[in-house]
């Protein structure tokens, strides 16, 4: 189903409520990389050139106790705001009340406004009582009276059920009001949705990481949709461990090897295993290194694909028209094991006849690592929300919002 989008709205003298994804790294109140802000900026512009009267919310970290809520505070994401978007941005500290209400109701055409952090809803009276990621509905209503419209940018909490998304988005409605997709999440909609439901073929996944425990419902609903899924990374030693070839100390989840077995069986030939590895004598950069096909040997510990396995994947990729791509080949933080993930990464920026979807924090660093973001067709913000959405499942966040 189609949903509302920024566009479809009437937005001039508008207050619109916009959730947004500002949950950037911070620390001593100072912003680390602020990529969160700069994405939600189309957003914003387009609400506040259409004369919109933007109130912005958004959660930051996680809070459990009045002791997290000085270091958490939004007020320097709303400076940092003010410096990216060139124009006066009010931070308002409160995340309910008279002080709020007041200057949403003064602000003016054009004009932007923060609130607080919506997870210090979650501590109430020094209580840790969740408002917000519980998903009150008293407060969903009253963050939903504050505004006209509603505009959910947020696609990295799309598979949350919170107050500030989907709370918010249900009360809008309930009072005849619009919820609608802002730029990011129409983005992620149109090419993860695509991508899923309706892939140019040949659709090949590639997926790795570390266990296989996160990514199973991902590799059995693609096996559904993929021509091919390729496994990479750590997860590739637990379907090695079903298929009887020895692992030596590589990672391994003993309690899924069943699991693995019934993938395999249910995927034939889709399913696409590393032929050999990077075999290492210890979890480290300096280790002692093997390349080894099958059988990893006694005390080593395999932490890349190896060569062969590059070659075999870019083959099956070379025709692909398109590509997912969610998860590290290997333990690419060091970089004697990144080959593996950066010569994958390297081969789909030259696909440019597919469509390339690249999701979660791992592989999106290794395509910045390369200086191939650019020649991808999409990297997807949203970790956890991009491998639900993978999954086939319905993100609550997405669902809430008006259809067309
Ligand atoms: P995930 O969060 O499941 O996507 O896993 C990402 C992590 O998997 C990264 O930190 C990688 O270092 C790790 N990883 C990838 N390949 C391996 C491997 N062969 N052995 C151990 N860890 C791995």
């Amino acid at each position: 189903m189609a949903k509302l989008t920024v566009e479809d709205l009437q937005l001039e003298g508008k207050k619109v409520l916009m959730r947004v994804d500002f949950n950037v790294p911070i620390k001593d109140g100072v912003v680390g990389d602020d990529n969160r802000i700069v994405a939600a900026l189309p957003t914003i512009n387009y609400v506040l050139d259409h004369g919109g009267r933007a109130v912005l919310f958004s959660h930051l970290g996680r809070i459990k106790s009045e002791d997290d809520k000085p270091g958490l505070s939004m007020k320097p994401v709303a400076a940092k705001l003010e410096e990216r978007l060139g124009k006066p941005v009010q931070f308002v500290p409160a995340t309910e009340g008279t002080e709020l209400e007041t200057a949403i109701d003064q602000l003016e055409n054009g004009q932007v406004l923060v609130f607080e952090n919506t997870r210090y809803e979650d501590v109430v009276n020094g209580e840790y009582v969740k408002r917000e990621s519980g998903n009150d509905p008293k407060l969903g209503e009253y963050w939903a009276s504050l505004g006209d419209v509603f505009v959910n940018d947020a696609f990295g909490t799309a598979h949350r059920s919170h107050a500030s998304n989907v709370g918010v988005a249900t009360a809008m409605k309930a009072n005849g009001k619009q919820a609608a997709a802002g730029f990011l999440m129409e983005k992620e909609i149109k090419f993860l949705g695509n991508a899923v439901d309706n892939p140019v073929h040949p659709f090949v996944a590639i997926l790795g990481g570390a266990k296989v425990s996160d990514k199973i419902g991902v590799i059995d609903h693609l096996l559904n949709k993929a021509d091919k899924v390729i496994v990479g990374g750590g997860m590739t030693y637990t379907f090695y461990a079903a298929k009887g070839i020895k692992i030596g100390n590589s990672l391994v989840e003993e309690d899924k090897i069943d699991v693995a077995k019934e993938i395999m069986a249910k995927a034939g030939d889709k399913l696409v295993l590393p032929v050999d590895s990077v075999e290492a004598d210890k979890f480290a950069n300096d280790a002692d290194t093997k390349v080894i096909e099958g059988d990893i040997d006694d005390g080593y510990m395999a932490l890349d694909i190896g060569p062969k396995s590059v070659a075999e994947f870019k083959n099956v990729l070379k025709d692909a028209k398109t590509v997912v791509w969610n998860g590290p080949m290997g333990v690419f933080e060091m970089s004697n094991f990144a080959k593996g993930t950066l010569e994958v990464g390297e081969f789909l920026g030259t696909l440019t006849d597919a469509t390339t979807i690249v999701g979660g924090g791992d592989s999106t660093a290794a395509a910045k690592q390369l200086g191939i973001s650019d020649k991808l067709t999409h990297i997807s913000t949203g970790g956890g929300a991009s491998l639900e959405y993978l999954e086939g499942k319905t993100l609550p966040g997405i669902a809430a919002i008006s259809d067309k």
